[in-house]
């Protein structure tokens, strides 16, 4: 399956990319070639930003830092899923907030926060739509009911069950398994075997039903299931298939081994095989010593302990055990103390802040010239107004390019955008002159606004006169083949001589400029029809 075809020199279009990151975003988990993936994805999110396509190329990074925390690179994922919910959360885009929340929660369900992690999932699922494709539910649903099941709460069953449901609607083997997987294993933490059981029993058949092999980690929670519930044998029967060599060592997951071995030696311990036991525990400890998995070789001296208990070796069963809890508790504030690293990398990096800020400021300004856009103006303006008084007056002048289509149709679309851009840099540059706070915004097509802070009526007018003059005395001849730029202006300021609210203040501003446009162009109209114009053209 090859998602980006990169034939077309043109590269994919829109409509490609979104489906490709729709299918991406559908891939289920022991589907997926990870390197693939997170190849494809980077290569969705570079293609989507060249479109210009922001929330799909911000997807496409979701599921990329989600391949990279599989990978282990939890601070990285973390900081690019952060970075994402800011930007989804100040556009109000739902969809591409719920996969930041998702990525999110498994970060946090990593780290071993589970309180996080359930909140991050509640979000997850709460901002999907109600069209969103059924796997994607499914996913989203399943981690919420994951959150619930690790933190022991029951309520994580009815939530597998609805999920259950939606999987067996689709006939999605895959995603059925794992659900039914994740049942056991957190109803079994639970305490409730049953349940455990019961789900373990349709496991088996669906894999039998679909010629599945059961892959490692699917047989250690059968397994364990099992053990719990006091069938020890017909554990050891599920675990059998695992043994073979060619299974155990095909294990894609660094520790799925090493946690298959130990389960198996507490099987055998139980069904009363101690030499077994001692040789399942002994590769169990080699290959976590090889790999460096502290976490299962500390389970796995609590397990030689009691094994050393069950053959009556009293002595080494209590020094073990003293062993264990030691090394327990400093894999306990160490845990703490990478959770903590990982949680600053996280907020604190100065790329994650950097990023957030660029988001903000992107958002806040125009893509053509750089200018603050109609945003920043609806946030801005009103407390603009409300911190202006008599003694220190708020002037805005609206300009809109006279007869701009025609340079458009004369010249190109290339040639306004740089009429556009230039205006941009004139307003800009006064803004820069007058007191701190004034500021140009694009208000849309070929219409701006100037704010000027602390600036009495005539003083705005002469600002807003020297503006005009200044654009039109540009030499826009050798740009625009001979058609002059020119621009009409309509001011208004608050309080003038009452305060003015920015609907109202817009409004007169734009009566203005209809006056000036109408009064012949090239021109600033103010309170009272005030005009200012050309002396010469
Ligand atoms: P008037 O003096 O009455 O304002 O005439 P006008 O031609 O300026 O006004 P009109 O509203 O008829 O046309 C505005 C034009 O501005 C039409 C539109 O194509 C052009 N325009 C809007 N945004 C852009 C842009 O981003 N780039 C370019 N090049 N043109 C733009
Ligand atoms: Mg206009
Ligand atoms: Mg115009």
């Amino acid at each position: 399956m090859d998602l980006l075809p990169t034939t077309s020199p043109d590269g994919p279009s829109a409509a490609v990319l979104g489906a490709a990151v729709d299918e991406l975003e559908a891939l289920s988990r022991f589907e997926q070639d990870l390197d693939r993936t997170g190849t494809d994805a980077v290569r969705a999110a570079d293609a989507a930003r060249a479109l210009g396509l922001v929330d799909v190329a911000l997807r496409a990074d979701l599921v990329a830092a989600d391949v990279r925390r599989r990978q282990g690179h939890l601070a990285e994922a973390g900081s690019t899923a952060q970075s994402v919910l800011r930007w989804a959360a100040e556009h109000g885009a739902p969809y591409v907030e719920a996969r930041a929340h998702y990525v999110m929660a498994a970060v946090f369900q990593e780290l071993g926060d589970l309180a996080q992690a359930l909140e991050h999932a509640l979000h997850s699922v709460d901002l999907l739509a109600e069209d969103t494709p059924i796997p994607v539910r499914i996913d989203h649903r399943k981690r919420l009911a994951d959150c619930l099941g690790l933190q022991g709460d029951l309520a994580a069953q009815d939530r597998y069950a609805e999920v259950l449901v939606l999987a067996e609607r689709l006939g999605d083997v895959t995603r059925l398994m794992q659900i039914l997987n994740n049942t056991a294993y957190t109803a079994s933490l639970g305490g409730l075997h049953d349940v455990a059981q019961a789900a373990v029993v349709r496991l088996r058949d669906l894999a039998a039903a679909h010629g599945v092999r059961s892959d490692l980690a699917t047989m250690d929670t059968i397994g364990r299931v099992l053990l719990n519930v006091g069938r020890p044998d017909e554990a050891e029967a599920a675990l059998r298939p695992g043994l073979d060599p060619a299974v155990l060592d095909a294990s894609p997951d660094g520790d799925a081994g090493a946690d298959f071995l130990l389960t198996h030696a507490e099987v055998q311990r139980v069904r009363g095989q101690h030499a077994e036991a001692l040789a399942s525990l002994q590769e169990c400890i080699r290959r976590c010593e090889a790999h460096g998995l502290t976490a299962i070789r500390i389970r796995a001296r609590r397990e030689a302990a009691a094994l050393s208990a069950a053959a009556g070796e009293w002595r080494e069963a209590y020094d073990e055990h003293v062993r264990y809890a030691e090394d327990a508790l400093a894999l306990q504030s160490e845990q703490r103390d990478a959770r903590a690293r990982t949680l600053q990398a996280m907020y604190e990096t100065t790329e994650a802040r950097q990023q957030s800020r660029r988001y903000r400021e992107l958002s806040l300004r125009d893509a053509l010239t750089g200018l603050y856009n109609r945003r920043h103006l609806d946030d801005e303006l009103p407390v603009l107004l409300a911190a202006a008084g008599a003694d220190r007056p708020l002037s805005v002048g609206l300009l809109d390019l006279d007869h701009f289509k025609l340079v458009n149709d004369t010249c190109s679309h290339e040639v306004g955008d740089e009429v556009l851009r230039r205006v941009a840099r004139v307003l800009e540059a006064t803004a820069a002159t007058h007191r701190p706070g004034s500021f140009a915004a694009r208000m849309g097509g070929e219409e701006f606004l100037l704010v000027l802070v602390d600036c009495p009526a005539d003083a705005a007018l002469d600002v807003f006169e020297e503006v005009r003059a200044t654009i039109a005395r540009q030499p826009w001849e050798e740009l625009t083949c001979g058609l002059p730029v020119t621009v009409s202006v309509g001011a208004a300021i608050s309080p003038h001589p009452l305060p003015l609210q920015t609907a109202e203040l817009l409004s007169r501003a734009d009566a203005r400029l209809y006056e000036a446009k109408h009064a012949g162009r090239d021109r600033v109209v103010g309170p009272s029809g005030t005009v200012t114009a050309a002396t010469n053209g």
